[in-house]
């Protein structure tokens, strides 16, 4: 009997060291790629680390054990505990993150600081498959993760209950005045597209310029919402373009255009040739892009003091949404529809904020 026990006792060792020894550093295991060990601390989460933890942990609990349990009990633990330390493995190996392409500009929030703590503690591959499988924001359109929950899932989301200055709005009651025209400055630019797991995003290269009371700012990044996040007299279209722009103190200045059924849309037709086969891997089109071709002919616009419409919900956007909408297929929508059926924010409260209308 007392070999068996210091038979099990020195597998148990043998499993825990091994355990431990994947938290080495890389200068000791030569064979792991030096790229995972930064990947894991970016993603917030190193396994490797809680297991080594944990394995130490154990092996004290088992020290104590010894004295006090009889020995098929301690054969019951010792297995128990194998099964444990195995599974543990197993779920850090599914849970390995692939390399993420970040979007500039995207409000992206780490998992650690979204997840809530319980989540965060197992991490399984269920959990992690919730939260979009690569540390990508754990919010969504509806459901516990939904618009009600953005603020209450993160501090730094804290605007999206509390502020007053949010988007999107119902635009009507605006003030009709002779609104300077906006100036569009935009180059045929290269570009990528990239699927966030909350919409279609374009990135296009730099050098996309507006200038809109007497301040310049530079075009980000554009994407889709279906329906249209704003209405304007309570009436919501199919889709809607978000044009993000940056001034250089890094203030934002957003124009929408608003889209309805109608024939294709050339630009459109662009963006959907180049989506990407998978989430969060940026896709490089061959192709140039000519923005001012996605612009309504009448440049007539409504603006208004609002927010981001997704989690973190900053305010002190400075939106304008173009008058006139411009159309898109049934086809190209039948397309977007497939990847976001539904992703707008609901109508926000305009809290007697002043919007002004082109005349
Ligand atoms: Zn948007």
């Amino acid at each position: 009997m007392r070999r068996y026990l210091a038979l099990l006792v020195s597998m148990l060792i043998a499993t825990v060291a091994q355990a431990s020894d994947s938290s080495a550093s890389a200068t000791s295991k030569p064979i792991k790629p030096a790229a995972k060990e930064s990947r894991d601390k970016e993603e917030g989460g190193s396994s490797d680390k809680k297991d080594s933890k944990k394995s130490a942990k154990e092996s004290k609990e088992t020290k104590e054990s010894k004295e006090t349990l009889q020995p098929d009990e301690l054969a019951a633990k010792i297995a128990e505990k194998l099964a444990v330390i195995r599974k543990d493995k197993e779920d850090a190996a599914r849970a390995a993150p692939r390399p993420v392409v970040r979007p500039a500009y995207a409000p992206q929030v780490r998992r650690t600081e979204t997840a809530k703590p319980k989540e965060a503690e197992h991490g399984s591959a269920a959990v992690v498959a919730a939260m979009g499988g690569h540390g990508a924001v754990h919010w969504s359109y509806q459901g516990e993760t939904g618009p009600q929950n953005w603020g209450k899932m993160n501090p730094a989301n804290a605007k999206c209950d509390s502020g007053d200055r949010q988007s999107p709005i119902d635009i009507r009651d605006g003030i009709k005045v002779d609104l300077e025209p906006i100036m569009f400055d935009y180059k045929l630019s290269g570009f990528n597209v990239i699927d966030n797991g909350h919409t279609i995003q374009v990135n296009p290269a730099a050098g996309n310029y507006i200038t809109v009371m007497g301040k310049s700012y530079e075009l980000a990044q554009f994407h889709f919402h279906k329906p249209s996040e704003e209405r304007v007299n309570g009436k919501s279209f199919e889709m809607v373009v978000h044009l993000v722009h940056k001034d250089i103190d890094g203030r934002l200045a957003v124009i929408a255009i608003l889209l309805e059924r109608g024939k294709a849309h050339s630009v459109i037709q662009q963006v959907w040739n180049n989506l990407p086969l998978e989430k969060n891997e940026a896709m490089t089109a061959l192709t140039a892009l000519d923005l001012n071709l996605l612009l309504p002919v009448k440049r007539e616009y409504y603006t208004y003091m609002g927010s981001l419409t997704t989690p973190p919900c900053s305010e002190g956007v400075l939106w304008m949404v173009m008058k006139e909408p411009v159309e898109i297929s049934h086809e190209q929508l039948a397309i977007f529809s497939r990847l976001y059926p539904m992703n707008a924010r609901p109508i926000q409260k305009t809290s007697g904020r002043l919007i002004k209308e082109s005349n």
